[in-house]
């Protein structure tokens, strides 16, 4: 199957806001593209003596409302157009959120994997060198993402300020706590959206206490929201899939055996307590299906087989236009990515605000302030779909664009 480019997704799923709020060719055009991009090498010196030259992304997309924000990939596949639809989802992501941040995303083409931990300390301080005057806490702010982590970020801080020669907590999030970094970020994405969940059950009129679960992708988010809808939502999560198979059981896959197991092995397969599967989770019959891994897994080949009352959106980018469109009309209510999965980035924003205040609050606190959010947040998509007649992804989206749209008038750019 070949794969929709995603900026090309991206930029569909704007030009239908657009559309509907009758944008002008000029605002239209400024959202469709990155307003700057930084392409770069990343020269390192290997441990065998060799130095090999990696090519390294920044896309600020968007900074009307504030400093560009999104993570760093380390991913062997990386493309400038998956970066350029990942930083347009932040931007919306952010606006969508109404914090005030604006939207940005990077990339270097490497696989971790094939790294010692000096190469990959010395690529992470070699991303900050090249792009050190690119970003900054009222610039441009990055953060972990696939294959980065608080470790990276913390190379990356540390050589931003052997740099500047000054502490700046707030230019990097997602970093260790030791460092700066917020309690409650580790599983702010998967907790936001099972409050995004709890919310549209409580909308639909669903009680999901004991009804059932399926989850693609075991990783950060997709391990979390397995223990979250159990713990919050008291559901069964029956099946469970990573990149080397599925998992089965029908009376629920406890988290508090399996995250254990699937850290040490790598894998949620070969899980004592659950039988192999070949049927895909999220084709399953369940209540709530959660695709947590990758993008474009919900197309228009497999949309007409989805069976769930509601889909989370916890991976960014998991279904086409083409798929929303078959979802909407058989009446699933989906909850975008941009609004799903946005608890990561609301504690990242936390994190800025409690390195600038240099006053750090309880992981309580946070949870806390990450529920007043989102609970915000889903009644604001909520009303645009009923008052708009809209689905959920659309809703969001208008929203999102037309808070950019404003900020972008008030400064005089449109
Ligand atoms: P991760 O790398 O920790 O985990 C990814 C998981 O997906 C792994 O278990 C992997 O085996 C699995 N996977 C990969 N390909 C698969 C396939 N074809 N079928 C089934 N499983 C597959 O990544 P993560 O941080 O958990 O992120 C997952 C998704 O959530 C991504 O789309 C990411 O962009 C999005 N997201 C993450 C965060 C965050 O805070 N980490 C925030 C917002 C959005």
């Amino acid at each position: 199957m070949v794969k929709d480019n995603p900026f090309q997704v991206a930029q569909k799923q704007l030009d239908i806001a657009a559309e509907i709020l009758g944008l002008d060719e000029a605002t239209h055009e400024i959202l469709r593209w990155p307003i700057r991009e930084l392409h770069f090498l990343i020269p390192v010196h290997m441990d065998d003596g060799s130095v090999r030259i990696f090519r390294g992304f920044r896309v600020q997309y968007n900074d009307a409302r504030g400093p560009a924000k999104g993570g760093i990939r380390f991913h062997a596949n990386e493309t400038i157009d998956m970066v350029r639809a990942l930083a347009a989802w932040m931007t919306w992501k952010t606006a969508m959120l109404n914090l005030p941040l604006g939207g940005a995303k990077g990339g270097v083409i490497c696989d971790p994997r094939q790294l010692s931990p000096s190469e990959l300390e010395r690529v992470s301080r070699g991303f900050i060198r090249v792009a050190a005057r690119f970003i900054g806490a009222h610039k441009d702010v990055p953060a972990p993402d696939v294959f980065t982590n608080p470790q990276v970020m913390a190379w990356m801080v540390d050589e931003y300020e052997i740099i500047t020669g000054e502490h700046t907590p707030a230019v990097i999030t997602g970093k260790p706590v030791e460092i700066g970094g917020s309690l409650g970020r580790a599983d702010a994405t998967a907790r936001g959206g099972i409050f995004a969940v709890r919310e549209a059950a409580h909308h639909l009129g669903l009680d999901l206490r004991g009804k059932t679960a399926a989850l693609q992708g075991y990783g950060n988010v997709g391990s979390f929201t397995h223990k979250l809808a159990t713990e919050i939502l008291g559901m069964k999560v029956i099946a469970i899939s990573d990149v080397y198979g599925s998992i089965y059981n029908e009376n629920g896959i406890d988290p508090a055996k399996l995250m254990p197991y699937a850290r040490q092995q790598g894998t949620v397969t070969g899980f004592p307590e659950a039988e192999p599967t070949e049927d895909p989770p999220l084709e399953m019959d369940v209540d709530v299906i959660f695709p947590a891994a990758i993008e474009g897994v919900i197309t228009k080949e497999n949309a007409h087989r989805i069976k769930a009352k509601i889909v989370a959106e916890m991976a960014n980018g998991p279904t086409t236009p083409e798929a929303d469109r078959i979802l909407d009309e058989k009446g699933i209510y989906l909850i975008p990515d941009i609004f799903c999965n946005a608890g990561g980035v609301t504690v990242s924003y936390f994190e800025q605000v409690q390195n600038t205040y240099g006053f750090y609050w309880s992981e309580e606190e946070v949870n806390r302030r990450l529920d007043d959010k989102m609970v915000q947040a889903f009644h604001e998509m909520q009303h645009t779909a009923e008052a708009r007649q809209v689905h959920n992804r659309l809703a969001a989206y208008l929203v999102a664009v037309e808070r950019v749209v404003k900020a972008m008038k008030v400064r005089g750019w449109v």
